[in-house]
């Protein structure tokens, strides 16, 4: 009997210390591998709130300009497939479009000191290898906006579109061996200037990009910067938050064309620090990201 209550005291004992040193270890280890922002299904419905929800005022004027074009909202019905782990919530798509330009390396820079990736829309610009290039080395998603941006022929016909979509997709291609489906409208999806070209192109366009396999992403928060010359900072800031409010997942549009939106590089630390004091965390769009989408107008 003795015996028995020795072993048992020692079993005992043992089992005190294994639950003595498992308290000691950091949390971290038994935490269910995976479940970062990155494997957080977002889906987002009812995406569309008409222009005059944010201001933005009719838009049939010819200006090559994005910001000319409405911002959609979304409801943010999220859904997350992991559901212990994910976090709750905010997510940001930095966008720049129309780059590159000579405001790249500033823009890489300063997402370099948040460790932060975004997404570059490009067009094509010949003479930028580099920067083309450096998007993509230094991690950043690198996206197409067409080769020419020029309304006018990109919206002629969907041959013609495609066309110049398939140029730049080459050229990025050749540029920096990514070869991507994912692309954004010039104007967005939503824009009302194609029509002056090529009346009902964008159903058209919006049906057949998806059968071929190419994804369009548009915007919900709009910096304002594609519609006027160097708008000054706190104003891209205000546009930002005043398009945030409400907004789990959010896309955010801004420019990387030079000289003239030389105050987003400005802005863009501001920008930063806002979002991540309103807790969203940064993600590059992939082929897996749920993209934002705004309603098409006729
Ligand atoms: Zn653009």
């Amino acid at each position: 009997m003795r015996k028995k209550h020795f072993y048992f005291i020692v079993v005992f004992l043992i089992l005190i210390a294994v639950i003595a040193i498992l308290g000691t270890v950091p949390n971290k280890y038994f935490e269910i591998a995976g479940g970062g922002a990155g494997d957080v299904n977002y889906s987002l419905s009812g995406s569309d709130v008409s222009a005059s929800d944010v201001g933005i005022p009719p838009n049939d004027s010819s200006t090559e300009s994005e910001s000319a074009e409405p911002t959609s909202s979304a409801n943010d019905t999220k859904k997350t497939t992991k559901p212990t782990k994910a976090p709750k919530g905010k997510l940001a798509y930095l966008t720049f479009d129309d780059g590159p330009s000579e405001n790249t390396f500033a823009i890489l820079d300063i997402l370099d000191e948040y460790n932060i990736k975004a997404t570059f829309f490009v067009i094509g610009k010949e003479k930028m290898g580099k920067q083309y290039k450096e998007i993509v080395k230094r991690g950043h998603a690198i996206a197409l906006h067409t080769y020419s941006h020029s309304y006018k022929k990109i919206y002629k016909s969907e041959a013609a579109f495609y066309k110049d979509l398939e140029k730049i997709r080459t050229l990025v291609k050749k540029e920096t061996g990514v070869d991507t489906k994912i692309f954004r409208f010039p104007g967005g999806s939503s824009n009302t200037i194609s029509k002056k070209y090529s009346k009902g192109l964008m159903k058209k366009l919006i049906a057949s990009s998806a059968k071929k396999g190419y994804i369009y992403h548009d915007w919900n928060v709009d910096s304002g910067d594609g519609g006027a010359t160097n708008l000054k900072k706190e104003k891209l800031l205000s546009n930002i938050k005043r398009d945030c409010k409400g907004r789990d997942v959010i896309d955010v549009l801004m420019h990387d064309s030079g000289k003239t939106k030389q105050t987003t590089v400005e802005a863009l630390r501001d920008i930063i620090d806002y979002l991540k004091s309103e807790g969203y965390k940064f993600l590059p769009i992939d082929e897996g990201s749920e993209p934002v989408r705004h309603k098409l107008r006729k």
